[in-house]
């Protein structure tokens, strides 16, 4: 089994659902009292959601390949960045390893494209929705089409992550606001959903929507013990 280096959250809200994921799915593999092979490495969120307000993303990618560096020198074997938003610099940390980087938009859309389902709504941070660096490679080798809600939905979701997923408020009226924001979705011709920020796992679960959510903490931490495992998805 190869060691998996996680770096997350980046809030630690997010970060456990990863940690349980990659050993349930060992444990179910492996049977037993088998578990996964991790190293953790969990950042100071504050910081970084401040690089990502002023724009610092160079900075934060230099800050984030080191800590990756870190991992990979106790042994990491594949890095798993657990946060959608941060991907926008994960060129930057791959130039930085040799070890694999495992990007959460390539688990995703393979797991979408099995489904048979090609027009896909899009939820996450603004920065997710709305620049081309998790779009783009969401489509890129899959003929996916991806839908982000209007301006006025992506801002309740945007400031519903921040203000309350990352703190790990769960809050019904959210939720509600969640759905109607997933109708609209599927109004505009999508047949399933992306949850393309991982903290929307803790508020919005499979019975919340009449089609397929693709949790990508879900999805990406259950690829990652699949390749360390390194056997083929079933
Ligand atoms: N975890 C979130 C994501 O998947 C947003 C918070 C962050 O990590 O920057 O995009």
């Amino acid at each position: 089994m190869k060691k998996i280096g996680l770096l997350g959250g980046m809030s630690w809200e997010s970060t456990v659902p990863y940690y349980q994921t990659v050993n349930r799915v060992v444990g179910e593999r492996l049977g037993g009292l088998h578990s996964a092979e991790l190293l953790l490495h969990s950042v100071d969120f504050h910081e970084f959601e401040r690089l990502q307000q002023d724009g610092l993303w160079q900075e934060a990618g230099e800050r984030l390949a080191q800590a990756a560096l870190g991992l990979e020198s106790l042994g990491a074997e594949l890095l798993v960045l657990c946060s959608n938003t941060m991907h926008r610099v994960a060129p930057q940390i791959e130039a930085a390893l040799s070890i694999p980087l495992l990007h959460i938009a390539d688990a995703t859309a393979t797991r979408v494209s099995a489904t048979g389902i090609r027009r896909v709504g899009l939820l996450g941070t603004r920065f997710t929705m709305e620049e081309s660096f998790y779009r783009d490679r969401l489509t890129a080798g899959h003929s996916l089409e991806v839908v982000v809600p209007n301006e006025s939905d992506r801002e309740v979701v945007h400031r519903t992550i921040y203000e309350e997923l990352c703190r790990g408020r769960i809050l019904e009226t959210s939720r509600a606001e969640f759905r109607r924001v997933v109708a609209a979705l599927l109004e505009a011709g999508c047949q399933g959903v992306v949850l393309g920020c991982t903290e929307i796992g803790l508020l919005l679960r499979p019975s919340d929507a009449p089609v397929p959510l693709f949790d990508t903490a879900e999805i990406h931490a259950e690829a990652a013990a699949l390749l360390a495992l390194e056997s083929p998805p079933t």
